[in-house]
């Protein structure tokens, strides 16, 4: 391989470059990536930088000078719009065309919307400008009503920032239970109980039929009926892998770019982070995970494999974590969890901190915690371990 090229400079994108010069790779190396901010971490988006806490210039993951050391050929504000499999070569926004030996998928995931976003004040939260826009829209006037729409982590950590800056929340959630997706049944009653603390309203099991305003959104209407007034929206309901610009490719494109047990989605073409759904061998079924560990781990084992080649690749078989910050609180959850696992709960009832172990048939298969570092930790180490390695 003499030239790679890693497509979106976000976290995966940039892991995967730090990895190929780690492994000893001296080859071209191009980073392209469509937002013309130097490459940033997202998750203070929704906490420290919403909440004004941060300012823009701590989010960049490093500094401009790390590229130049690196040898990294980077490319902002420039979107890849189509690859050819068979020549090598990826086309770009502005017409040129870029060859590769090896290319990294990982252009991420944008943010499902529900067509209201044409009004000023309704806003997703992926990107940096996102959060600069959301921020506005919370700061327009004294004692704004903010309505979120989707009760997930976005939405939580939006509405415990936003309740920190004294504005008025209700979060519309259309399952019966907040975080359904991501955490247990118990884990997202603690929650919902630290943001009730809080005074964040909830409208549970109850979906939205429109977001209506002149101009500027003025109210979300409820499939119950009801109305709530609004002076800004967050719409939080999931994101969509962005492949977009890899459709006519020849690569499987179905929820994420689809790869086998090692990351690679064609011969010399890997997928990492929240675009890459990869056979887990573990499970034996194509997941896709959305978390920021997850970016980094499986770039660095995709950016490895492709130096590698498919022959000599080693299987991706992370244990999945993922963190999210309320109220000064850190939830956290570790493995695989299911309602249906025998459950075995720590903590204090009368407080938001627990952590709880999962166990199916007596071993040890997640962990969810709130407030309980130490002993999370300690869960999450002994799940490490005796998860081992599998055979490839
Ligand atoms: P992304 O970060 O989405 O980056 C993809 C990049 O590719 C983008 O910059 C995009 O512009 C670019 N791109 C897309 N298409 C093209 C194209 N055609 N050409 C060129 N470039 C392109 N995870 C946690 O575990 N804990 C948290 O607390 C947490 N908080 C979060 C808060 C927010 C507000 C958000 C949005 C995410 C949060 N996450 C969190 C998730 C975590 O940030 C993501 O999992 C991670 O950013 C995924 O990295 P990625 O590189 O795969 O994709």
């Amino acid at each position: 391989i003499r030239r790679v090229v890693v497509v979106g400079a976000s976290l995966a994108g940039v892991r995967a470059t730090e990895t190929l010069r780690a492994q000893g790779f001296h080859g071209d190396i191009v980073l392209i990536g469509a937002e013309s901010h130097l490459p940033y971490d997202r998750p203070p988006l929704s906490k420290q930088f919403l909440t004004g806490d941060w300012s823009a210039d701590r989010l960049p993951l490093r500094p401009r000078s790390h590229y130049d050391d690196l040898e990294v050929d980077l490319r902002l504000g420039m979107a890849a719009t189509g690859v050819d499999l068979q020549s090598g070569r990826v086309n770009l926004a502005d017409g040129r065309e870029i060859l590769f030996d090896g290319l990294v998928i990982a252009t991420g995931a944008t943010p499902r919307t529900l067509r209201a976003e044409a009004l000023a004040g309704v806003n997703v939260l992926r990107t940096l400008d996102d959060a600069v826009e959301l921020r506005q829209s919370l700061l327009a006037r004294d004692g704004a009503r903010l309505v979120i729409i989707g009760g997930g982590f976005i939405g939580l950590e939006v509405a415990a920032a936003a309740r920190s800056m004294d504005i008025h929340v209700t979060v519309v959630e259309a399952a019966d239970r907040l975080l359904a997706r991501v955490e247990d049944r118990q884990a997202g009653e603690m929650v919902e109980g630290l943001h009730r603390e809080h005074g964040v309203e909830f409208r549970l099991g109850v979906g939205v039929s429109g977001v209506r305003g002149s101009g500027r959104v003025e109210s979300v209407h409820l499939t119950d009926g009801s109305t709530l007034n609004a002076d800004a929206v967050v719409v939080g309901i999931g994101a969509t892998p962005a492949v977009h610009w890899l459709a006519g490719s020849g690569l499987r494109l179905e929820d994420g770019v689809v790869c086998d047990r090692a990351c690679f989605a064609a011969p010399r073409v890997v997928a990492a982070g929240d675009v890459a759904r990869w056979h887990d061998p573990r499970s034996g079924r194509l997941t896709r995970h959305e978390h920021w560990t997850n970016a980094t781990e499986q770039a660095s084992r995709a950016a490895a494999n492709l130096l590698t080649g498919p022959d000599g690749a080693v299987p991706y078989t992370p244990v999945p974590y993922v963190w999210s910050d309320q109220y000064g609180l850190r939830l956290q959850t570790a493995g695989e969890l299911d309602d249906s696992a025998e459950h075995r709960w720590e903590g204090n009832p009368d407080s938001p901190r627990f952590v709880t172990q999962h166990l199916t048939d007596g071993r040890l298969t997640g962990v969810v915690g709130m407030g309980m570092n130490r002993e999370f930790i300690a869960h999450r180490r002994q799940l490490v371990a005796a998860h081992g390695t599998i055979d490839a």
